[in-house]
């Protein structure tokens, strides 16, 4: 159950942020270790199945993981973003917060029709962002091979929801 103790115990729980009655997990802590951040990347690299064209890291903290596993891969990365911020052609989707709706959005020749597509993100929690970025790909085209996480709020049911969309989830910390 806990094999990934040593990655676990390197993620520190932050009460109360960024509102009251929420523990955010902060991976700050594990990137700052060196040995910490590789076993991190060597397992996400190892729990990959099957081949991947394209890597897509989810605005902020998902690019870090996506980088380091697409250079592990040999492939590219691709910037999922807050709208607003990619300054080419984009198409966007919005989902829904607690309060209102947010936004992401890709640039619309970010990858090719029937491209292989590796979604990286730190954390999945209500599986709200993570759906909405497999929503996009597919509207550029994309295959969405596998999503993988260092880790799985399981409560809030955003890795089941995606595994019902017909998406394979990987993390590494439940
Ligand atoms: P979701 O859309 O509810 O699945 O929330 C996932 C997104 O919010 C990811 O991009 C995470 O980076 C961020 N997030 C939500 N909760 C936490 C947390 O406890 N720690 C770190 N990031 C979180």
């Amino acid at each position: 159950l806990d094999q990934n103790n040593d990655i676990r115990s390197r993620i520190r729980t932050i009460p109360d942020f960024p509102k009251p009655g929420i523990q955010f997990r902060d991976i700050t802590t594990l990137l700052l270790d060196a040995e910490g951040l590789k076993l991190t990347i060597d397992r996400m690299a190892a729990q990959v199945q099957g081949p991947v064209d394209l890597v897509a890291g989810i605005e902020a903290r998902g690019f870090l993981f996506a980088s380091a596993l697409a250079m592990r891969l040999e492939t590219g990365v691709l910037l999922v973003r807050k709208d607003g911020k990619l300054p080419g052609a984009t198409i966007a989707e919005d989902y829904a917060l607690e309060y209102g709706t947010d936004r992401i959005a890709i640039h619309a020749d970010a990858c090719a029709p029937g491209a292989r597509v590796l979604l990286v993100d730190d954390l999945i929690a209500t599986g709200g962002t993570a759906r909405a970025a497999v929503r996009l790909l597919h509207k550029a085209g994309a295959v969405v091979v596998q999503a993988a996480f260092v880790v799985d709020l399981p409560e809030l049911g955003g890795a089941a929801a995606l595994r019902d969309d017909g998406v394979a989830v990987s993390a590494l910390v439940v």
